[in-house]
């Protein structure tokens, strides 16, 4: 049956384009990917790009897409990142310094669905899914070992600072051998990469202050902008590609648990030490001994501490 139904296609091209399955299948998971991306991609958004901010841990974290207008500039960017995270986040965070960012850096994300709306309603646009750190200090030894490894031709190609371009001398080794790349528009691209990457610590300074943008181009050739066709295109990538499958270039927020964690710690044991010298008043009815109490927890709580950070250090 099935043989004879991919004979009658063959014979007529045009009816096997609209009847074959495995095409109207691909459609059919085109059309749910653009359903459960639909915070990203919105219902005619083809003016406006996305960048994804993430946090928590590799195996598991929360994304979120910051809408932003394609005529925006970096501050502008950069304000509109910092004013989601703290939507999502709580602006009480922004008061409140021991919970800050501790650093903003960018990841290959894979997403896994939408979360789950749970308690918050206004969290149901956001996704979960998992993130890979590249290997920074490779690629960096990467681009340091082309830049050693330059070979200067006898005439050099000059680069022009106005173009961004090198321009080669009918000379050069591209024009006389097919295949190969200019050694100096390498040298140039590597450095250039290379400047790019020590610069990421600006990603965070960024985050704490969006002025610092202006004329830095930060998010520029680091691929976390996804423009409205780009992410379409994705689509198109495997035959029913997978939600999985989609990579994209994510900034991921790290914050300051530790210093918040530890202030936690301490309140929680101040407040445990006071609701037991009220439990002493109450079980030997005087005071003095409730008191007696507190001074020998405090005491002990003051050993444990030492002796914690002892252990830790
Ligand atoms: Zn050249």
């Amino acid at each position: 049956m099935n043989q004879r139904g991919e004979a009658a296609g063959r014979r007529s091209g045009r009816k096997l384009n609209i009847l074959d399955p495995r095409k109207a299948s691909h459609e059919r998971r085109k059309r749910e990917l653009l359903e459960i991306l639909e915070p990203v991609l919105g219902s005619d958004d083809s003016d406006s790009s996305s960048i994804f901010l993430c946090w928590g841990k590799d195996n598991r974290c929360h994304i979120a897409p910051v809408k932003i207008p394609n005529s925006a500039d970096d501050v502008t960017i950069w304000q509109e990142i910092r004013r989601l995270w703290y939507a999502h986040r709580g602006d009480w965070r922004k008061r409140l310094n021991l919970f800050g960012v501790r650093e903003v850096r960018i990841v290959e994300i894979s997403i896994a669905g939408r979360e789950l709306k749970g308690k918050q309603r206004t969290n149901h646009k956001r996704f979960v899914g998992t993130y890979t750190t590249e290997d920074l200090a490779a690629e960096k030894g990467r681009l340091e070992q082309t830049i050693a490894s330059y070979d200067p031709q006898e005439f050099p190609c000059p680069y022009n600072p106005s173009t961004g371009r090198v321009n080669c001398f009918s000379s050069c080794i591209s024009y006389q051998l097919d295949g190969i790349t200019c050694p100096e528009q390498t040298l140039y691209q590597a450095r250039r990469e290379l400047s790019r990457l020590n610069m990421r610590p600006f990603l965070t300074l960024a985050f704490s202050d969006p002025g610092v943008a202006t004329v830095n181009g930060l998010l520029e050739g680091e691929g976390v902008i996804n423009t409205h066709s780009g992410i379409l295109s994705k689509l198109e990538s495997w035959h029913c590609p997978k939600l999985g499958e989609l990579q994209f270039r994510a900034l991921i927020i790290d914050e300051d648990r530790t210093r918040g964690s530890q202030c936690v710690v301490l309140l929680l044991t101040v407040v445990v030490i006071f609701l037991m010298v009220a439990g002493a008043k109450l079980a030997y009815g005087d005071w003095g001994t409730a008191w007696n109490v507190g001074c020998f927890l405090v005491a002990l709580a003051t050993l444990l501490w030492m002796w914690a950070n002892h252990t830790v250090a």
